[in-house]
């Protein structure tokens, strides 16, 4: 395969495929011992290699594979504890220049309509997220802000911010999802105090990425691979990846996430905070989104959620509403630590009033869940885990390199654990149905009867004495 626009040594530092297509021939098969010294080793949590995660890859044996979800499972356990933390994508608009094969705001889809909210709009957007019981969004953006360019959405971001409905009932963390920047350009985003920046290089397959990016700046795969450079650059040090599954060999693409990453650490001393694993989904008037060209299973998805959850322990993983309920319950399991819940991927989705007309043919891609918030938090609770709205760690400016001083050694689950306990009953009391009320609170009773720190207890009741946004 040649690489045209990759000619320097960095960017194939990043991904060289010459490389990643050796260590896929080298490790194509590993015997069922071997496979358990590798997932010892995982258990360490200190992650794996490339070449020992390609060997999970190939795993197909159920009972195997088994053993993989159980390792990851342990290793979630042992670093994130029981919390879930859950956030809403907040889409802003869908205009876009570019022509992104899967994707229905792609420029020469005229069947879209097409909505570019206004700061009123947003705000408005905004009010019906904490509404909702949302603390966290993450904000979403076709490739093209008319007139205003950049200002546009760093005066979103202003807006989101703004918008309060009450005491400590506000959006407390925005993380951006928005097309790669230059370096100056990425300060200014720093400086609007953003949570994560996150892009998924959708594939890390030049040869698929230029069959499938047809026109348009995103067309410029360097570009976008060196975003996270730039960001980090500017001093950006939250950044999210992903790669969209379905575009291309799920193994080649896992193998390239973990190059990048692989990079990343070695010039930057850091990893990405978050990786995101979208599948491909429907989209309005694309071929594409409905036959993917390399279709993912639901056994090699989960698989894939279960190796990255070894391979790199310390980085959050991220699911969407992309995927089905049945899916994301056990996917929660394998190692996922933030999903997205109550999710419309239709700028103006949330202040539509169900009386209202829908504005389906505005969205994205279609949804897998589209359960709202209350439901996904109950379903959290039944599977065990503690839906959390944190956002401690970004604002106590535990982000980068002093998030992973605290993560590595085990530390990060003392201040998870107690702020999940303490933003969910902080949800119970403001915004729940009685169900999931009585649900939530069983739930917490029996954590609290774990926590022997007079200071949780304390803030705890401050919390249910009304007091509220009290963090550890
Ligand atoms: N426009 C910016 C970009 O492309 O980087 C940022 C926002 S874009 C709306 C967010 C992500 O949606 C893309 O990176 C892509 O992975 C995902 N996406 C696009 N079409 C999709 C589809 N049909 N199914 C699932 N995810 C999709
Ligand atoms: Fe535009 Fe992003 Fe959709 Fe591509 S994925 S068409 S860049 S919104």
């Amino acid at each position: 395969m040649k690489t045209p626009d990759l000619m320097d040594d960095r960017d194939l530092e990043i991904i060289n495929d010459e490389e990643i297509y050796r260590i896929l021939e080298k490790n194509s098969s590993a015997d069922p011992a071997e496979i358990r010294e590798i997932l010892a080793e995982g258990r360490e949590l200190k992650g794996i290699s490339l070449e020992k995660t390609t060997k999970l890859l190939t795993v197909e044996d159920p009972d195997l594979l088994q053993e993989i979800y159980n390792t990851a499972s342990y290793v979630k356990n042992e670093i994130y504890g029981q919390r879930l933390v859950l956030f809403a994508p907040l889409y802003i608009s869908n205009l876009c220049y570019n022509e992104c094969l899967y994707c229905a705001f792609r420029a020469t889809n005229k069947h879209l309509k097409r909505q570019v909210l206004t700061q009123e709009q947003i705000a408005e957007e905004v009010a019906a997220l904490i509404d909702e019981g949302q603390k966290r969004v993450l904000l979403v953006a076709g490739e093209s802000y008319p007139e205003e360019g950049l200002d546009y959405v760093l005066k979103a971001i202003d807006t989101v911010y703004s918008v309060s409905r009450g005491k400590g009932q506000n959006i407390r963390r925005v993380n951006v999802n928005i097309a790669p920047l230059d370096r100056d350009d990425f300060k200014r985003l720093k400086d609007a105090q953003i949570g994560t920046y996150q892009i998924f290089q959708e594939t890390y397959h030049y040869d698929t990425y230029k069959k499938l990016h047809m026109g348009g700046p995103k067309r410029n795969y360097k570009y976008r691979l060196r975003a996270i450079d730039r960001a980090f650059e500017a001093g950006i040090d939250d950044v999210g990846i992903g790669v969209l599954f379905g575009l291309c060999d799920y193994k080649f693409e896992v193998v390239a996430l973990r190059s990048h990453i692989r990079h990343l650490e070695k010039n930057f001393g850091l990893g990405p905070h978050t990786i995101s694993v979208p599948r491909l989904e429907p989209a309005d008037q694309s071929y594409i989104a409905s036959h993917p060209p390399a279709p993912v299973s639901d056994q090699n998805f989960k698989k894939i959620i279960a190796v990255l959850r070894i391979s790199v322990p310390y980085t959050g993983l991220i699911l969407s509403t992309r995927e089905n309920a049945a899916m994301r319950g056990e996917a929660f399991a394998m190692g996922i630590s933030q999903i997205s819940a109550g999710s419309k991927t239709n700028p103006g989705g949330y202040h539509v009033s169900p009386t209202e007309k829908s504005t389906a043919t505005a969205e994205q891609f279609s949804l897998g869940d589209t359960r709202p918030l209350d439901e996904v938090v109950r379903d959290v609770v039944k599977h065990g885990y503690v839906p959390s709205f944190c956002t401690s760690c970004y604002r106590r400016g535990r982000t980068g390199l002093d998030f992973m001083e605290l993560a590595k050694p085990g530390e990060i689950k003392k201040f998870c654990a107690p702020n999940a306990i303490l933003t969910f009953a902080e949800y119970l009391n403001d915004y729940a149905s009685e169900e999931t009320k009585k649900e939530g609170r069983k739930l917490i009773d029996k954590l609290l009867k774990d926590i022997d720190s007079p200071n949780v207890m304390n803030k705890y009741q401050q919390i249910m004495d009304g007091e509220r946004d009290i963090i550890v």
